[in-house]
């Protein structure tokens, strides 16, 4: 065989190669379109035999619905026509192809070369493509497409409208640029730094708005693999959270702070004391705590209502923080009760300046609806170091130290000292003791004579509590009824002295005279108590007395709120039959108005006037004065402290109506009394 037809038959072997197994169908055609040479790729994809194909031409194979369809994806080249075609199968099946046709010179004559790819698949793909893009598009949630290191690709429309920006603007951006001043650093620790660890993150972010103003976003971001599970993308998904959040906050806020003052409330402000300790500690500074408490507050509430009254509030508030620095935090306790924290002292008699300064922002009247009110507060410092190494007993500090204040004429101000040291731990040791002090028995009642002024005949007496304690040895009651009261056992204890008094003054009824008395301390919480009247008609009931032999002694305290329930109280027992007095008339206000509304029986007059009766001209108008308006009231009078016979000769001609003091006799227990009256009966 010659050189050159060996060759030709090598390139044809080859050429056959290449055609047999291409995947793509390689066809020839004449400038008629009838083929003169189909590859075996194109016959399957077709569905017809070679022979029958070199039979058919190219017009055969387009499927009849071709021709409705426009050429739209046709591309001309100078290498020849790009076209998609639909064509169809021997078995009447249709798909999508893509068909390039080439001008070819072959063997002299002119051919068309075609290849043909069937692209269904990707054609269907790409239908996808559009629909999921055109989703992500109009999606009302926020996307974005981010680069692996954090720049962004894309955004959606959502983004767009949400943000201001539009994506020309954030496109090639790293995600930096909506993240905060000040945020950044948390944001590289976490959503940056799953994004280096190839994982999803997903949390809450504050996302800064082309204008300016951030808000909160829920967001999703997760890695997008190619088919090679390389991380080529990050997919971020976004919710407006911004309402969520602002709820939440809100809660919060509530938590922290008082609805009324929008100070920082108990709570957060006991917190903040705390910090400043630990800072002060820390920094080995020192730090003051001002306890604020407002002079009379509760009368004003009283007698101009709370609405007023939480204007005033809110009008101190305001003042007490005008007059401290930035950082210095005020707070309300509750109530009338505010406090002011001044971390990082240097010397602290700044906190004395402060305190009067903070004074001094109550010297002008308060304008409340068109009134003009005085109020006035008084202020205790307790400082760190020394009064105190935690926020609780820095507070007990203070709350002494402006306890002391209130003693020394209220308006002013007062450090904690070693003596109130002693005081706030006498006051500890008296609330431990007290608990259990009952079921223990300590607790004795003994009684003190009450004599008619014109006969000194004993016509009763007033039932005192004793505290004998082994730790504490005899408790006055001034200073054991406040703490029974603020730990509210004075109900129980009261009612042991209740039942203890009626008793006794049943058997004085029995052997001496049935118009025997018995006057009984009762103390407000104890008129907080719904069951009173309850337990006092039972127990008057119990020692078959009728109720004119009560006589139940109270001071203004229980009248101080005004509130209903104190006026059905008076109400049942005057029904009861019980007798109301007065005690230690002319110390508190001496309200007359009380004496009007309420309907007493009797007025005690304080022994403080008693004592100066002898040697005070005004005391003595004064008592004058309260008898002749007393009586005109129908009360009688009762003169406490009575302790010498000239005393009882004023109180005479003043027309009081009984007395009770030294000269007639001490409070004694029991038996004592016992004795007293034989000796009374026999005179
Ligand atoms: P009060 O009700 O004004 O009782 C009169 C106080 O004056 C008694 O003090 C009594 O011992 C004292 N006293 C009486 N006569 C004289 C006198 O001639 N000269 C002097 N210097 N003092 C005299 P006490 O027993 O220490 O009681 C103090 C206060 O404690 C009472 O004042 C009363 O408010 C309260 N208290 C006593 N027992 C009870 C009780 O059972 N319940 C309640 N809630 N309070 C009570
Ligand atoms: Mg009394
Ligand atoms: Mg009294």
């Amino acid at each position: 065989m010659a050189l050159l037809e060996e060759q030709a038959e090598h390139k044809e072997g080859m050429f056959r190669a290449i055609t047999d197994q291409s995947t793509e169908g390689i066809t020839l055609a004449d400038t008629a379109g009838n083929y003169t040479f189909v590859n075996p790729a194109f016959c399957s994809m077709m569905g017809y035999s070679e022979p029958e194909l070199l039979q058919m031409s190219v017009f055969d194979m387009k499927a009849p619905e071709q021709d409705h369809t426009s050429f739209d994806r046709t591309k001309s080249s100078r290498e020849g026509l790009s076209v998609e075609v639909l064509l169809q199968r021997k078995d009447g099946s249709v798909f999508v192809s893509e068909v390039i046709g080439q001008n070819v010179i072959i063997n002299g004559s002119a051919q068309v070369l075609g290849t043909v790819r069937d692209i269904s698949d990707y054609v269907k793909t790409e239908g996808k493509i559009r629909t999921l893009s055109q989703a992500v598009e109009q999606s009302p949630v926020s996307i974005m497409i981010l680069s692996v290191a954090g720049v962004i690709k894309y955004v959606n429309r959502a983004f767009e409208r949400i943000t201001g920006y539009k994506l020309a603007e954030v496109e090639h951006e790293n995600i930096d640029v909506l993240i905060p001043d000040g945020l950044l650093e948390d944001f590289q620790g976490g959503l940056a730094r799953s994004m280096e660890k190839g994982e999803i993150w997903e949390g809450e972010m504050l996302i800064r708005k082309k204008a300016g103003e951030s808000f909160w976003e829920y967001a999703h971001f997760s890695p997008v693999r190619d088919e090679y599970n390389k991380i080529i993308h990050y997919l971020g998904v976004k919710e407006d959270i911004s309402l969520r959040k602002e709820h939440e906050e809100k809660i919060l806020h509530q938590a922290h702070f008082d609805v009324l003052t929008n100070l920082p409330n108990r709570f957060l402000s006991l917190d903040r004391l705390s910090h400043m300790l630990s800072e002060a500690v820390r920094n080995n500074e020192s730090a003051a705590l001002l306890f604020i408490d407002l002079d009379d507050f509760k009368k004003v509430n009283d007698s101009l209502g709370h609405e007023m009254g939480d204007k005033l509030l809110i009008e101190a508030a305001a003042r007490l923080k005008s007059e401290v620095r930035e950082g210095d935090t005020v707070g309300r306790l509750g109530g009338d009760e505010f406090i002011v924290l001044l971390g990082g002292l240097q010397n602290p008699t700044n906190a004395q300046l402060t305190a009067e300064n903070l004074l001094g922002r109550f010297r002008d009247a308060f304008r409340v609806d068109g009134r003009e009110l005085m109020m006035t507060a008084t202020v205790g410092i307790a400082v760190y170091p020394g009064d105190g190494d935690s926020a609780s007993e820095l507070l007990r500090s203070a709350d002494a130290a402006m306890y002391h204040a209130k003693e020394l004429g209220r308006n002013t101000y007062s450090f904690f000292t070693e003596d109130m040291n002693k005081q706030v731990t006498r006051r500890l040791s008296l609330e431990e003791q007290i608990h259990g002090a009952l079921d223990r028995g300590e607790f004795e009642v003994i009684y003190q004579p009450q004599v008619d002024v014109g006969s000194s005949q004993i016509i009763g007496v007033e039932a005192l509590l004793r505290w004998h304690n082994p730790a504490l040895g005899n408790v006055p009651p001034d200073e054991f009824i406040p703490v029974a009261e603020q730990t509210g056992l004075i109900v129980s204890i009261g009612q042991f002295v209740l039942a203890e008094a009626l008793r006794n003054a049943a058997y004085w009824q029995e052997h001496f005279s049935r118009e025997f008395r018995m006057a009984v301390n009762f103390s407000p919480r104890q008129f907080r108590d719904p069951n009173l009247v309850a337990f006092i008609k039972r127990t008057v009931d119990e020692y078959g007395l009728s109720g004119k032999t009560l006589e139940l002694e109270i001071t203004e305290g229980v009248l101080m709120s005004g509130q209903r329930y104190i006026y059905d109280i008076f109400e049942a027992l005057k029904g009861l039959g019980v007798c109301i007095s007065m005690d230690d008339f002319g110390t508190g206000y001496s309200s007359l108005s009380y004496l009007r509304n309420y309907s007493f029986d009797l007025l005690k007059i304080d022994r403080s006037f008693i004592s100066d009766i002898t040697v005070d001209p005004a005391d003595r108008e004064l008592i004058k004065a309260a008898v002749a308006m007393a009586h005109s009231l129908h009360l009688k009078v009762v003169a406490e402290g009575v302790e010498t016979e000239a005393q009882l000769e004023y109180l005479k001609e003043l027309r009081c109506d009984y007395a009770q003091g030294y000269l007639f006799g001490k409070p004694m227990a029991v038996d004592d009394l016992t004795q007293l009256l034989m000796l009374n009966k026999s005179m």
